[in-house]
């Protein structure tokens, strides 16, 4: 689950991470309200009036501006809320904009420059470690730092079952060429980082940019934060920060009905019993010449009401073209599902695609002959070959 910058920054507060403070407002009016209570609580007399999506670039995209009174407040609040606001991350039709944070100016002058760094925890999956990615070239986009100069991205290892020990987060700070009570205090915030990152079961935090300010201070300037799903039944109190306007329908729709359902580019719906078979499928559409629209895994007990559903899911799609359902009978009977397909093409009704059923296991030949005596437009197969092949000679 993807959170907005301001909600990324709330949590890195309660974990001790120092952050450019903000409030959120999604009216012009409010956005004013916001900076004079800011001006209250920091004594900052500039603001930053920053658009509150999902995607990163936002900066670029003229999306995060700089206010240097409260008439510019409002100006700029007016100006972002509503607009549909298009970056590198949110492709061409962008993303509409409807909440600002009014955060306070921490680029002010001081007895030092102003420095942006980049930092970035995150699951190396390869290893079944965390991993923290930091780089003096901060503020700009770190997949061209990347691309360009790889070397001066540093990366440190953490065992999950140790922790980030107190020489990780010095040689971080001493990697970024800090010194005196900057160097202090990127230590402190790197650990409190960590710590928020393994206490809310995170699969990622990126904070860019992350600033030593004039007066030494580090601190967070955004951050871009993606909880692990799995976990979030450890977090009930994060329910409530999941925005549903930024995620795919479809995938909205799927987990109201508890199916796991995840869209993709192609044209061939696929209903599948077993995210390992799922997958598997997907690979066999490929080969076939085919291009799967969707993963869906209907789970172990696929019963008539969930394969109806499952249907009604693939079909909100209007990329679909045709569908293949796979389903391994192991503890589920062939013949029920079958039943379940049936009755699910005659509840919905004019279902105008090719549909192509795999049946395999217990009762596949019940369950196939069910299907080709029904007289509906459904194709059965028992190999997978087969049906995959059937699946590419119709679309
Ligand atoms: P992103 O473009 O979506 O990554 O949004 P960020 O939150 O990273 O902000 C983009 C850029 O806005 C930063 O890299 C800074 O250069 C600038 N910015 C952010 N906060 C401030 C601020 O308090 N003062 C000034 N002057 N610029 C800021
Ligand atoms: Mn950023």
């Amino acid at each position: 689950m993807n959170i907005h910058e301001y909600q990324g920054k709330q949590i890195l507060k309660s974990f001790g991470v120092r952050i450019q403070e903000g409030i959120v407002a999604a009216t012009p009016d409010k956005a004013v309200d916001a900076a004079k209570e800011l001006q209250k609580q920091t004594g900052t007399s500039w603001w930053v009036v920053k658009a509150q999506i999902h995607a990163g670039g936002r900066g670029k995209g003229g999306g995060v501006k700089l206010a240097k009174s409260l008439d510019e407040v409002k100006t700029l609040a007016d100006q972002i809320l509503g607009m549909q606001l298009v970056t590198h991350q949110t492709g061409p039709k962008g993303k509409l904009v409807s909440k600002v944070l009014i955060a306070q100016d921490v680029y002010y002058p001081g007895e030092s420059e102003t420095k942006e760094y980049y930092m970035g925890v995150l699951l190396n999956r390869a290893t079944g470690k965390n991993i923290i990615m930091y780089s003096t070239e901060g503020g700009v986009d770190i997949e061209t730092v990347a691309d360009k100069t790889p070397h001066l991205i540093h990366k440190e290892e953490i065992d999950p079952k140790v922790g980030l020990q107190g020489f990780q987060a010095r040689k971080i700070a001493f990697n970024l060429d800090l010194s005196g009570a900057a160097m202090k205090d990127m230590v402190k915030f790197v650990t409190a980082l960590y710590s928020a990152y393994v206490g809310t079961d995170a699969t990622m935090f990126e904070i860019n940019p992350v600033l030593k300010t004039s007066d030494n201070k580090i601190l967070a300037v955004d951050s871009k934060v993606n909880l692990d799903d799995n976990a979030l039944y450890r977090h009930l109190d994060f329910k409530e920060l999941r925005d549903v306007t930024e995620e795919d329908p479809i995938e909205v729709e799927a987990r109201r009905f508890d199916l796991n359902y995840v869209k993709l580019d192609g044209n061939v719906g696929c209903m599948v019993n077993g995210a390992g078979l799922a997958m598997a499928t997907m690979d066999m559409i490929k080969m076939a010449g085919g291009d799967p629209a969707n993963f869906l895994d209907v789970g172990g007990s696929a019963n008539a009401k969930r394969v109806e559903e499952a249907f009604r899911i693939i079909l909100r799609d209007p990329n679909v073209e045709a569908i293949l359902v796979n389903i391994f009978g192991g503890i589920v009977r062939c013949d029920l599902v079958a039943q379940g397909i049936v009755d699910a093409y005659q509840n919905i009704g004019n279902i105008s695609i090719p549909i192509i059923v795999r049946l395999q296991g217990t009762n596949a030949i019940e369950g196939k002959k069910l299907i080709d005596d029904s007289g509906l437009k459904v194709l059965s197969a028992i190999a997978l070959e087969d049906a995959a092949r059937l699946v590419s000679e119709v679309v």
